[in-house]
């Protein structure tokens, strides 16, 4: 077992790539803290792992708020005695994101409460908890497009996991020596509910997988499966990296700094 003993938070484990990842980090040996806003898919993601025999609860959380994050990792420590696993994984991207003239400052202001002040404060709280239990990892969710402009514009949700990626940079420095490493995972075009909702004609798909090197949209247990890697002590040495999990996409149109 990959995780034995490790107490892991998994924002957004609703659904999509919370939801696999907090299955595949049970399977391997982890406790789980399963937070969401979506109370059904969150107490779903608990009770699939509690009827594998694995262990997880839930906590009703919105990452966004202050108060909700220091809850959630109150929580994991109440319950499982530490936390050593952090992945900051809940995100939003809204049906109105579009270009500068036609995004709104209301969708713009929820898209980075979610995606970037949520990822923040689940380092402010989660931080001192892993400094606690010695050391740990924190995996951020940010995305391909935080290194590469999308086709169909979604500009909030492009410059929040920008965002994601240079905070992600940072905390890796800053925490390097005490045993914490903190790595953004880049996931490409899934098909998972988030984007596929976004996607929501053959030609808006279409448009997405001509640039896919792979052609076709990834799946999200593929990405728990990255996920875990980045969380197991198989990854060690791994700490600021812009883990790319994108079916090649950024090796086509990424040149080389
Ligand atoms: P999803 O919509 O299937 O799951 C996201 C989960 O986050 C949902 O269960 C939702 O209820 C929860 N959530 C939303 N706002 C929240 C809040 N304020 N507090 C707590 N929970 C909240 O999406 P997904 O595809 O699994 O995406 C997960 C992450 O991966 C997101 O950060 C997303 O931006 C990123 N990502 C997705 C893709 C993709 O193609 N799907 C690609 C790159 C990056």
């Amino acid at each position: 077992m990959r995780l034995k003993d490790k107490a892991a938070l998994v924002t957004g484990a609703g659904s999509g790539i919370g939801y696999q990842t907090a299955l595949r980090f049970a399977r391997e040996g982890a406790s789980i803290v399963a937070v969401d806003i979506n109370e059904e898919g969150g107490l779903q993601c608990a009770a699939d792992i509690r009827q594998r025999d694995g262990a997880a609860t839930f906590v009703h959380a919105d990452v966004s708020r202050a108060a909700d994050c220091e809850k959630m990792v109150a929580a994991a420590e109440a319950t499982y005695g530490k936390l050593d696993i952090l992945f900051n994984n809940a995100g939003i991207s809204h049906a109105d994101d579009d270009d500068a003239i036609n995004t709104s400052e209301a969708v713009w202001d929820m898209t980075m409460a979610v995606n970037v002040k949520g990822v923040f404060l689940g380092c402010k709280f989660g931080i001192p908890a892993l400094q606690r239990a010695g050391g740990g990892s924190i995996i951020n969710t940010a995305s391909f497009v935080a290194v590469l402009g999308a086709a169909t514009p979604q500009l909030a949700y492009t410059a929040s996991k920008g965002a994601v990626l240079s905070m992600t940079r940072e905390l890796a420095m800053i925490h390097a020596r005490e045993n914490i490493r903190v790595n953004a995972l880049c996931p490409g075009p899934l098909r998972t509910e988030l984007l596929m909702k976004y996607l929501d004609t053959d030609d808006k798909k279409q448009r997405r997988l001509v640039h896919i090197p792979m052609g076709r949209f990834g799946e999200a247990t593929e990405i728990a499966d990255a996920v875990l890697f980045l969380a197991s002590d198989e990854s060690s040495f791994v700490t600021g990296s812009a883990f790319m999990v994108d079916g090649g996409i950024t090796a086509a149109y990424v040149t080389p700094e």
